[in-house]
């Protein structure tokens, strides 16, 4: 890998203002402007000197894949993430919060922040659009980062039609916006619990995938008082196995949600409810690929090789749920937790190796087990083929409960562990 870092410059903690303000040519008065804007807390503790000669990496994306990615690349190149929370969302547990109420975000810097030590610096910022040719990120502020190799990590959001997608908006921000009534998604998941204390009523979720299940199934528990609807197109848990499937029909009845299936619903006008909770799909947020000519696939996200790198842009590597990954053992990957952080893994050793000198490595991921929660006393384990096809083999009950609970507590365990022993994060086995 080639770096020059007198003309590539990403915003680093030691001299971000600095870079700022002496940015490339245009961007350079529009980045004064965002100055007071953007806010950089600064994490990274190591003398700039030792930064020498290593690459700028540009981390877009906050989330498992690419807190994963930047923790793991922090000691072979100068890493900065951008996002516009200070916060990470634990997005596998929004159901959760939606139910219950609970906060389920974590500082990213300063005191107990999972990039607290990491030696990474956070451009508290949205990215607004990539230039491949000038290798440059300009955010919603109008800063611009130089980067030699860029970790594209912006995850999805959960929609399917053009109404849910709005629900859903293109941000976490507009998912929390009163604007949309009664439609709410899991990133809106704050207002949701909101609508559900004000009082009972009707809630439909519609979408009878595992994020749907999981949404239904915590509200029943949790948020007493509400008559709570399935609408699923296709059978619930359609990739579950006739074993859990049952489970999870046996345990929504007897917290007495209904379960419609063969309901398919136009959009949220179509559905007759206080609440409608939209969960029919998960969206990739390409977008901003897209507009820079970054390939995308049939499914929406953008196409990458076998290493994970944009398959017309082997400079941006795509990781987590933006990215249209497969593998020889796995095939193509879901949109997943499971496949984000191994994914984040993998991109960063891949930009290691090339720093040294060396080739992107193949990511190597197989699926071993799917967990479900079913509120927080049942739940169920579906071992998976490598391919993520179902087993018939099934846990279920409160050890799948108790499994599920380790399982996502894992997750952060791992950024964690990530940040104070890199090497010891080779390997992350599929579990979501
Ligand atoms: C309720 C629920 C339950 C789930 N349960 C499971 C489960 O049990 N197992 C499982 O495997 N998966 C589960 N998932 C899916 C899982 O959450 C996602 O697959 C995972 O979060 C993807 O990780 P990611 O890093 O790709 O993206 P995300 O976690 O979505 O992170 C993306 C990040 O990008 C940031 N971002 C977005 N746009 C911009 C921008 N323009 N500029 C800068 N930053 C931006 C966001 O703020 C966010 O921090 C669940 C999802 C939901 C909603």
């Amino acid at each position: 890998m080639t770096h020059t870092p007198q003309t590539k410059h990403a915003e680093h903690a030691e001299h971000a203002e600095h870079a700022e303000h002496a940015g490339h040519g245009e961007h350079g008065e529009r980045a004064a402007r965002a100055a007071q804007a953007d806010r950089t807390p600064r994490t990274r503790t190591t003398e700039r000197a030792a930064d020498e000669g290593k690459p700028n990496v540009v981390v877009l994306g906050a989330g498992y894949a690419g807190l994963a990615a930047a923790v793991r690349l922090a000691r072979h190149a100068r890493v900065t993430v951008v996002d516009p929370g200070t916060r990470f969302t634990e997005r596998i547990r929004l159901h959760e919060q939606a139910a219950g109420g609970r906060d389920v975000t974590r500082p990213l810097t300063g005191r107990g922040g999972i990039l607290s030590g990491a030696g990474v610096a956070h451009v508290v910022a949205r990215a607004a659009a990539l230039d491949p040719l000038a290798r440059t990120v300009t955010t919603e502020g109008g800063r611009c980062l130089g980067y030699d190799r860029l970790v594209y990590a912006l995850g999805s959001r959960t929609g399917g039609t053009a109404e849910g997608a709005a629900a859903g908006g293109t941000s976490r921000a507009e998912g929390e916006s009163a604007a949309f009534g009664r439609v709410h998604t899991a990133e809106g998941a704050a207002r949701l619990h909101r609508r559900l204390a004000a009082g009972p009523g009707t809630v439909a979720v519609v979408g009878g995938g595992l994020t749907g299940i999981e949404m239904a199934a915590e509200i029943a528990e949790r948020a007493e008082g509400h008559r709570v609807r399935l609408l699923s197109e296709d059978v619930i848990g359609p990739g579950l196995s006739a074993k859990g499937r049952s489970h999870v029909r046996a345990v929504l009845t007897e917290r007495g949600v209904r379960i419609e299936e063969g309901h398919r619903v136009a959009g949220p006008d179509d559905v007759d409810a206080d609440a409608v909770v939209w969960a029919a799909a998960m969206v990739p947020n390409a977008e901003l690929g897209a507009r820079a000519g970054l390939a995308v696939d049939a499914s929406g996200r953008l196409a990458v090789d076998t290493a994970l790198r944009s398959v017309t842009h082997p400079e941006v590597y795509v990781v987590g749920d933006a990215a249209a990954a497969h593998t020889p053992a796995a095939g193509a990957l879901r949109m997943g937790c499971a496949a984000a952080l191994p994914m984040g893994v993998a991109a960063a050793r891949s930009i290691a190796a090339e720093s040294r000198g060396g080739s992107p490595v193949p990511l190597d991921f197989s699926y071993l087990i799917q967990c479900v929660s079913l509120g927080r006393r049942d739940g169920l384990v579906q071992f998976v083929r490598p391919d993520d096809s179902p087993r018939e083999r099934a846990l279920t009950g409160r050890p799948a409960a108790l499994a599920k609970e380790q399982v996502v507590r894992s997750t952060v365990r791992l950024l964690r562990l990530a940040v104070r022993a890199p090497y010891a994060v080779r390997a992350v086995p599929g579990l979501g």
